[in-house]
């Protein structure tokens, strides 16, 4: 009986367009937390997929228990010391909109809000990507280098 109500709500949602077409993710800027985090869980046998936007739970628990939050206005680098200056951007990737206007509201010191609507027309900058590292032959043209000298080694012996 449960799955035949399944299917009719499935046939329900489907007839609807309810099945997302775009899903989010960790810089999709759809929520003010300023660490977007996302989990999804999906299976094929159940024929299921869990999308749940962690950060916004979490930032409700955090209201819940504020005694066990604190939020430090500075980088932990390498685990030692605080930088509490903020870096520009120099990833190889260009810069994701969700972390420039993130980023353009600190230095402001403005919300994240007048962040959007005061940056909207700006491109966040552009990646630098990195020089390419020339690299050595591969480990199987090693190998067989190795092999052909081997076998030469050999040939070399049973001439004698
Ligand atoms: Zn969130």
């Amino acid at each position: 009986m449960t799955s035949v109500i399944d299917r009719d709500a499935v046939a329900v949602v489907e007839a609807l367009g309810v099945l997302p077409e775009v899903f989010w993710n960790h810089e999709d800027d759809a929520c003010d937390c300023t660490f977007q985090r996302i989990g999804m869980w999906k299976n094929p046998y159940i024929g299921e997929t869990l999308e749940v936007r962690m950060c916004c739970i979490w930032a409700e628990l955090y209201k819940l228990f504020p005694q066990h939050v604190r939020v430090t206005p500075g980088y932990l680098v390498e685990d030692e010391t605080w930088d509490t200056s903020i870096r520009e951007w120099d990833g190889e990737a260009d810069m994701p909109r969700s972390i420039f206007y993130r980023q353009m509201a600190r230095k402001d010191g403005i919300s994240l809000a007048e962040a959007r609507q005061r940056y909207a027309h700006l491109e966040p900058p552009k990646g630098t990507p990195r020089p390419e590292v020339e690299s050595g032959p591969s480990l199987v043209t090693l190998l067989y280098a190795q092999v052909v000298n081997l076998k030469r080694r050999l040939e070399a012996l049973e001439a004698k």
